[in-house]
């Protein structure tokens, strides 16, 4: 910790060149917003010499907690995530959570997940456990293509979740430490009774939190999880699935932050883009550089929430490409005006 709190020094006094990848910096111009700016008022925090608390935890929720600043950090061992969840856990703690968060918030105190939902799901045998995260459950395509690929190739699959089974990352995002937890027991309760060797599934967010914020938790689930796009290039790879091809389509996939950033695939999308014969068009900021959507439950203000999507779309149009595409529900939704689709529905489509 000492190491890392080092770290928050050095950053809170570096040339603060990460900032150009920052889309909170990018889409409002406000050099408070900027990661370097962010890492000093953290300082100033621990030094009591804040003067003004309210202001500095509106500037904790100034972020997308998307990691280009990490990625883009002249220091390989720092992540001023960590330091920014550390700071919400204060702010929540002290009842400062912006309206945005907590409309989430209540939804969690009455039905346990972000939405609202009742319905879970529960079917299906096999050593593999199909997780259907809460996003997942209310995108009926991206649901519907799945279980069409399980199918084609004889995947037999331990199907689960629902809209009411949340992993708890909003809980995570907003600062709430101990319901996060919470949350994390009973996924691994859940997990861990389905007696599955591995676990897939669409939600990106989903596999982070399990493999890394619910062992900083305490909470262990022991089970590989992986995403269902890697999942398909082992059956496509395999020879159970067997794909034809488009002709004369340019598609642009957009890399939802925590796969790429976090999870490092980056190439398994495009390999299979190109398989079914599409032409792919990235972005000027694509793979690691790719910036973030704006999420849904990450960012604690609308107006800043609403620039980053905007800045996206425009750089995403860009590329004036036919089809766009990329691999997480939540990314698929908040950039929903350019008619994006999962990469389970491409794959899906092309299935021979
Ligand atoms: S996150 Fe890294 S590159 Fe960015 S301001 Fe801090 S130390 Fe500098
Ligand atoms: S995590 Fe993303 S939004 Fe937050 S300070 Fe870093 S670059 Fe900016």
């Amino acid at each position: 910790m000492e190491k890392q709190l080092n770290r928050l020094i050095d950053c809170s006094m570096c040339p603060n060149m990460c900032k150009f990848s920052c889309p909170v910096y990018l889409a409002t111009g406000s050099e408070t917003f900027t990661p370097q700016k962010k890492a000093r008022l953290i300082l100033y925090g621990k030094k009591n010499l804040l003067q003004d608390e309210d202001g500095f935890f509106d500037t904790v929720f100034q972020c997308a907690l998307c990691g280009s600043c990490v990625v883009n950090c002249q220091y390989d061992d720092f992540d001023l995530r960590d330091f920014i969840i550390e700071e919400r856990g204060i702010a929540f703690k002290k009842d400062f959570v912006p309206s945005l968060v907590s409309d989430v918030l209540e939804n969690f105190d009455k039905f346990g997940n972000p939405s609202g939902k009742r319905e879970t799901i529960d079917k299906g045998e096999g050593e593999i456990g199909f997780f259907v995260s809460c996003n997942t459950f209310n995108d009926k395509n991206i649901l519907s293509a799945t279980g069409k690929i399980l199918d084609k190739a004889d995947v037999d699959v331990k199907e689960f979740g629902g809209g009411d089974i949340c992993c708890g990352a909003p809980l995570y995002f907003a600062g709430d430490m101990d319901g996060f937890k919470e949350k994390a027991e009973q996924m691994e309760k859940l997990i861990k009774g389905k007696g599955v060797k591995r676990i897939i599934t669409n939600c990106p967010t989903c596999i982070k939190m399990m493999k890394k914020h619910y062992i900083e938790a305490g909470v262990n689930i022991e089970i590989d999880i992986v995403h269902t796009l890697t999942f398909a290039k082992e059956l496509i790879d395999e020879g159970k699935l067997s794909l034809k091809k488009v002709e004369n389509k340019s598609i642009t996939y957009h890399d939802p932050c925590i796969l790429a950033k976090d999870l490092d695939i980056l190439e398994t999308p495009r390999t299979i883009l190109k398989k079914i014969g599409y032409s792919l068009r990235e972005t000027a900021y694509a793979g690691k550089d790719a910036h973030c959507c704006g999420g849904k439950t990450k960012v604690g203000d609308r107006n800043t929430r609403n620039a980053i999507k905007n800045m996206r779309e425009n750089e995403l149009k860009e590329t004036k490409a036919l089809d766009y595409v990329s691999a997480c529900p939540t990314c698929k939704d908040v950039l929903k005006s350019l008619q994006m689709k999962d990469i389970m529905e491409i794959i899906g489509d092309a299935l021979e």
